[in-house]
């Protein structure tokens, strides 16, 4: 099944998450059996990276947003690091510095997008502007409410820089949040990923509903497509988010750039040093 056209928001419809399931794994059955699937698409991912390094003429930005503990950490550690980290980087947006805060909010997503040849995963992004900022109301509305339009305008021309981009929202319920609350409380491993905050953010659930539904709504373009991902299963967002990534990647028209040397002559060359090298092998062997 081409699970983009399932999860994708089609451009200017409306989105209503209460109408999609978190836990939804279609006829995938269980964690095992998606395991080879995973794999493979992971596998795919690498080589298609390995042919963007070297072709070095487009770039894919990867952008996750997400309520905490929906899994964009997971899909990171889980998905992209199957990536050679040679051309490809991870960014995290936090609380803006005292240095972004200064600069217009699309300044240090444009620091951060993608060069020539890179894959780039923005772990959460300029989206926070729509979202964080719009629900504790960190900037008037008249200010937040222009930013969909400036975002599509932002994409559009990494877009006609070659930048292929995907956006995904890793859905959960909030049952699900709680219960990986639980389980960051009960493995010391995992108590450095608690904060205050979490409980706080959780309150405001509706809230952030209502806003990402809008940003959403307003910036699923033809060119930079939001996806929502059922991720109440950890493993069937790994596998949602795999296959969407490698088959976006499989589009890309990836390629081997042409030598620009002439092998025959440098063939030529290999032979020439590998003779006199047994040669040399030869001679010290005579020597004990
Ligand atoms: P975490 O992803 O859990 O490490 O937390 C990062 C925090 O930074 C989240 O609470 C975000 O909402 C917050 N954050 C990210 N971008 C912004 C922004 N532009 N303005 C305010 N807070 C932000
Ligand atoms: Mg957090």
């Amino acid at each position: 099944m081409d699970l983009r056209q399932k999860f994708m928001v089609e451009p200017g419809a409306k989105v209503r998450l209460s109408d999609i399931d978190p836990s939804y794994t279609g006829k995938h059955e269980s964690r095992e059996k998606a395991a080879p699937e995973i794999a493979k698409h992971v596998q795919r991912m690498d080589k298609l990276q390995y042919l963007l390094y070297a072709d070095g003429n487009q770039s894919l930005l990867v952008v996750l947003q997400a309520l905490d503990a929906a899994g964009k950490d997971g899909v990171i550690r889980h998905l992209i690091s199957g990536m050679n980290p040679q051309g490809t980087s991870v960014f995290c947006f936090k609380q803006p510095s005292k240095d972004e805060a200064a600069h217009d909010f699309l300044w240090r997503a444009h620091l951060r997008a993608p060069g020539k040849g890179e894959v780039v995963v923005f772990n959460r992004s300029h989206y926070e502007d729509v979202l964080v900022v719009r629900v504790h109301e960190l900037v008037e509305h008249a200010v937040w409410s222009k930013r969909y339009e400036l975002i599509n305008d932002f994409e559009k021309m990494l877009v006609q820089n070659r930048t292929t981009i995907l956006k995904f929202y890793l859905h959960i319920s909030p049952e699900e949040q709680l219960e990986r609350f639980k389980q960051r409380i009960d493995d010391p491993s995992r108590n450095w990923k608690i904060s205050e905050g979490d409980y706080s953010e959780r309150e405001l659930w509706p809230k952030y509903v209502e806003a990402y539904q809008d940003a959403m709504a307003l910036t699923s373009t033809k060119h930079a497509p939001w996806y929502v991902i059922p991720s109440n299963h950890k493993w069937f967002r790994n596998l949602a988010v795999s296959q969407i990534i490698a088959d976006t990647m499989d589009e890309m028209g990836l390629k081997l750039p042409p030598t620009h040397v002439d092998i025959a002559d440098i063939r030529r060359k290999y032979h020439a040093a590998e003779q006199k090298e047994r040669k040399i092998a030869g001679g010290s062997a005579g020597l004990k």
